[in-house]
């Protein structure tokens, strides 16, 4: 298979977590018979400083002629006091915007080797988590007309949040689709005791359930969904979700497994063309000292691999790579365990592609 993927490093320790994710799939590539092409587009504070925009149209156009896009992080101090229509993360919503990228797909998975990171006990967490929050990336009050007035000698501020059905219809199939290829369960969570949005998602929910007879569905209340989260992870397999429920379910979800670096995520559209990402941002502060956790990354291209190019056997070989050297005892620093051997981001990245 020869794929074409636009590099994304960014600012901060974008650059060292992407460089050991392709170093990765470099050595998947080899393995397995592929080739993989890569075509690297500045994003963020390096783009704003050296072309002075987050990312340029030519960047943009090659994004959208590649096969899949593969991002580190963007921001950072030195780009915060530019003006808000150029500021680093504005790039980050133009490229979603161009890519119709609707849903974002985030795992939350504890990895035993690291459940004393937790802030969950150790018989809440029982035999682990291993969760997928889907959530709606397009739409909702994110998107919606807004406003503040004056009304009545005081200001009253407005958002609205609006839902199509087709929009609804769209994120869903791709939760149900989702759930088929893990544990077959999917909770959708809403507000459909207070707000229409929440029932019209709800009826769309329970249509498309009847075209998916083998999953097992349910629907939950957000209030409800935030309380069982931390009471009982281990019970949810897929969760799908409108965009603030989704912004706030999944952070809170992220830190069940007490380590930011480790998570990965994709941002889908309705073709193949996604975008694949660490949850963390850029890290400034420890920035250029090689000690950044790729892990996140590095998983990121395994999502990459399933998602976008159906590459699952390729996936599975990188994600249980990062087991086998988790289970060896090697950590970087912010992960790192009494007991472990600490090892710098590219030792780690090393590491992972040598147990391929
Ligand atoms: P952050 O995620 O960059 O960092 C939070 C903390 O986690 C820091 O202490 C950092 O050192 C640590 N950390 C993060 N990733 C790590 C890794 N891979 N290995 C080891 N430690 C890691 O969040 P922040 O400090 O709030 O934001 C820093 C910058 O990143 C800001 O400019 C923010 O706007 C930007 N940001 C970008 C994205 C993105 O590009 N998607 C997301 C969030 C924040």
């Amino acid at each position: 298979m020869i794929k074409h993927i636009a590099l994304l490093p960014g600012d901060g320790i974008g650059p060292e977590i992407v460089a050991e994710a392709v170093k990765v799939l470099d050595r998947v590539a080899e393995k397995f018979g592929h080739t993989f092409n890569y075509t690297e587009v500045d994003i963020g504070g390096c783009s704003i400083d050296r072309h002075g925009v987050p990312i340029t149209d030519e960047g943009m156009a090659t994004c959208k002629s590649s096969d899949s896009v593969l991002l580190g992080a963007v921001g950072g101090p030195k780009w915060d006091s530019c003006p808000p229509a150029i500021r680093p993360e504005k790039a980050l919503l133009a490229v979603r915007k161009e890519l119709g990228l609707f849903a974002n797909l985030r795992p939350t998975r504890l990895f035993p080797q690291l459940a004393s990171a937790s802030p969950l006990k150790e018989e809440v967490i029982g035999n682990g988590i291993d969760l997928l929050i889907v959530r709606e990336l397009t739409g909702g009050v994110y998107f919606g007309q807004r406003k503040t007035e004056e009304v009545d000698g005081e200001l009253v501020a407005t958002d609205i949040m609006p839902y199509s059905e087709h929009e609804i219809e769209r994120i869903g199939r791709v939760a149900f689709e989702t759930a088929m290829k893990r544990g077959k369960r999917l909770a959708s969570v809403d507000k459909a005791n207070v707000l229409d949005t929440s029932r019209l998602w709800r009826k769309t929910m329970h249509r498309l359930s009847e075209e998916y007879p083998e999953v097992t569905y349910s629907d939950i209340l957000v209030d409800n969904t935030a309380m069982q989260l931390i009471r009982n992870p281990g019970q949810f397999d897929v969760l799908v979700t409108e965009n603030m429920f989704g912004d706030i379910l999944s952070d809170e979800a992220s830190m069940l497994t007490g380590s930011i670096g480790m998570m990965p995520s994709a941002s889908l559209s309705s073709g193949t063309l996604g975008m694949y990402e660490p949850i963390h941002g850029s890290a400034p502060d420890i920035a250029g000292q090689n000690i950044a956790n790729p892990l996140g990354t590095i998983l990121s291209g395994a999502m990459m691999l399933r998602y976008a190019f159906s590459l699952s056997e390729e996936a599975d070989a990188i994600e249980s790579a990062v087991n086998k050297v988790l289970d060896l005892g090697y950590r970087t620093t912010d992960i790192m365990q009494e007991g472990c051997k600490k090892v710098s981001c590219s030792e780690m990245g090393d590491l992972v592609a040598q147990q391929l």
